[in-house]
């Protein structure tokens, strides 16, 4: 499956010159979300995820995702898992576990994005289902930003990254894009001018 072509298809991938939330430029930038419109493609990508996940016979009793942006793929995880859903949400922006959510000891809990950058929403999950008496077995996402590295790959580990590296992370594309500092930037020195993502009401 090229997943590749499947975000640039759907429009979840976008060239241009953006601003990153880091204050970093790039040329690239992933809007996940537009990748998940279409449910036969969310069902198909989640599919792929969950085989990766059983052939590292690693047993998942539930998938945990943090809200929003986690949802729609984790989601799609539990079901081609076959496995319970929940997900965290940030309340004050601290995230938390609510809505009658419960936690049992040593639960196989396995934290879905639908794109892993440094991982900092991910392991904020995973602390607060750890402190209930989870047991994190995995992380999972569609998309790797070229930051963490995945289980079974040749993707480097940036400093940036913060999921546990004693924990396998299964994602289907790593989208390593270069990151530019403002000064640095060639689509700056082009006269091109970044914008931010969202800025545009997308
Ligand atoms: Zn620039």
């Amino acid at each position: 499956m090229d997943i590749g072509q499947i975000y640039k298809k759907t429009g979840a991938l976008l060239e241009g010159h953006f601003l990153l939330s880091s204050g970093k430029h790039s040329k690239y930038y992933l809007q996940s979300a537009k990748v998940l419109e279409d449910p036969k493609t969310a069902s198909i990508m989640a599919t792929e995820l969950s085989d990766m996940i059983t052939k590292a016979n690693i047993q998942i009793d539930t998938v945990c995702s943090p809200a929003i942006g986690g949802l729609i793929a984790g989601y799609e995880l539990a079901r081609a898992l076959g496995c319970r859903f929940i997900f965290t949400e940030r309340v004050d922006k601290v995230m938390t576990l609510r809505r009658g959510f419960e936690i049992s000891q040593n639960e196989k809990i396995l934290i879905c994005e639908d794109i892993i950058t440094t991982g900092g929403s991910a392991l904020e999950a995973s602390n607060v289902i750890e402190n209930l008496g989870a047991n994190i077995v995995a992380y999972a996402a569609l998309a790797n930003r070229g930051i963490c590295s995945r289980t079974n790959s040749n993707d480097k580990t940036k400093k940036e990254c913060k999921l546990p590296k004693e924990i396998p992370f299964f994602a289907l594309e790593n989208f390593d894009f270069e990151v530019y500092e403002p000064k640095e930037c060639p689509l700056c020195k082009n006269g091109i001018k970044a914008y931010k993502p969202g800025s545009r009401g997308n």
